[in-house]
């Protein structure tokens, strides 16, 4: 779990902000839902026999309840949809939503056990339109953000009828070469057959080539559906890889799946910058109505490692230096009156010599300082230094203000 220090916010709150602006452009609304949920949501969403339920959950017990920090916002967001009857009041709804989630992960460069994440999710539209303007969204945020080689991995891992026919399928391939899985393959061949074949272990590997493929299982409508996405991405012009292996790490998935990638050189193998798919069952299966969904989540702080966007940091804009003890509090109203205007100011409360006051305000990359000697508020004055320019001018204090402000914007244009 990692502090984030004011150097590195600036990265953060960027992104957010562009994050934010894309969503809102592609007719997003923002949600914000507890990091709490009753353990049971994510059991019965994610499912049993996957990673982040079996080993990642931070559960605990409170008065007899089951909880666990949100390993991810997809199970809470429908969760929300369900229980605030959302389908009542318009036929597709668009919700993003931003923050930190909880995984007892094995930390390592991009992984992290409390990450952050951007998330949008659609309600009410089967697609495959949809899912296509989905990753068109993630790719041109990926743009904005300057992220380099960034690649899309597309695959369908259709219906819940397919699904169970193509398991049934892959674990009678298995079953005869079950010696030959790695440990962790064999474990899942009785829980979780299709992780097999998105395992990076080289003895999975080759056994999952011969493997049958997922593509010759899916049913006439699920063809249609992938086929429909690819046409809609060539359309929009987003460039994409059809990878058959990729089966994602959750039980709720139907039919589209999809992964954006980039940023290799910073970030190595873990380089997968955002993830999602189609799960048309799970509000139904939450108790609501039957209404398809489809969502991603992209990783922030994977995100801030592969961007290459020069961000500027947030700056102070003026220096009120107090000359004197008895300037102080003259110096406290002015820079009060500054900030009232939107100029972030620093008021030298300790008043030092001015030597170290403009020091503080040069590092701290302050374009104005405003001197206050005592015989300068005696006269209704003040010494405004342009500490770019390098020069100093005498201005009636009630002046002060006003001219500050003017010089800040004639200098942003
Ligand atoms: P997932 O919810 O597992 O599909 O992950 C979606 C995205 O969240 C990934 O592509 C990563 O960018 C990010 N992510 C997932 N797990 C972690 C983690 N433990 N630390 C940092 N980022 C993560």
């Amino acid at each position: 779990m990692n502090d984030v220090l004011p150097d590195e916010i600036a990265r953060w709150q960027h992104l957010e902000r562009l994050f934010a602006e894309t969503a809102r452009c592609y007719g997003f609304s923002e949600v914000r839902t507890p990091f709490v949920e009753p353990t049971g949501l994510f059991v019965r969403t994610i499912g049993e026999a996957t990673d982040v339920v079996e080993k990642e959950m931070y559960s605990f017990t409170h008065h007899d309840e089951a909880l666990t920090l949100r390993p991810e916002s997809t199970a809470g967001l429908a969760r929300a949809y369900v229980e605030h009857r959302i389908h009542t009041r318009e036929p597709v709804t668009k919700w993003f939503s931003c923050g930190p989630m909880f995984r007892a992960e094995r930390p390592q460069r991009g992984r992290y056990r409390q990450f952050s994440q951007l998330d949008c999710e659609i309600y009410g539209d089967p697609g495959p339109g949809c899912d296509a303007e989905l990753i068109d969204l993630v790719v041109g945020f990926m743009a904005k953000l300057q992220i380099p080689d960034v690649r899309v991995l597309v695959n369908s891992i259709g219906g819940p009828e397919t699904r169970v026919r193509y398991r049934e399928g892959l674990v009678a391939f298995l079953e005869p070469r079950r010696d030959g899985l790695s440990a962790d393959s064999q474990r899942r061949l009785g829980t979780n057959p299709l992780r097999i074949l998105d395992s990076k272990d080289e003895r999975d590997k080759a056994i999952m080539a011969e493997a049958p493929n997922l593509a010759e299982f899916l049913s006439d409508d699920d063809k249609a559906h992938f086929d429909g996405l690819q046409r809609a991405l060539t359309a929009l012009g987003v460039p994409f890889t059809v990878d058959p292996l990729l089966v994602r790490g959750l039980d709720y998935y139907t039919r589209t799946l999809f992964e954006v990638k980039g940023g290799s050189a910073k970030l190595g193998a873990g380089d997968t910058l955002a993830g999602g798919g189609r799960y048309d069952n799970m509000i139904e299966e939450l108790g609501g109505p039957s209404v398809p969904a489809i969502g991603f989540a992209a990783g922030v702080e994977r995100l801030v490692i592969a961007s290459e966007a020069t961000i500027e940091p947030s700056r102070i804009d003026a220096y009120v230096s107090p000359l004197g003890a008895g300037a102080i509090e003259r110096a406290m109203i002015l820079g009060r009156d500054l900030r009232q205007h939107g100029i972030a100011t620093e008021v030298d409360t300790r008043g030092g010599s001015l030597k170290s006051q403009l020091r503080r305000a040069n590092a701290l990359g302050c374009s104005v300082a405003i001197i206050l000697g005592e015989n300068e508020i005696a006269a209704g004055t003040a010494q405004v230094k342009d500490l770019l320019g390098h020069t100093q001018d005498s201005i009636a204090l009630s002046d002060v203000v006003r001219i500050v402000a003017d010089r800040l914007k004639s200098r942003s244009r």
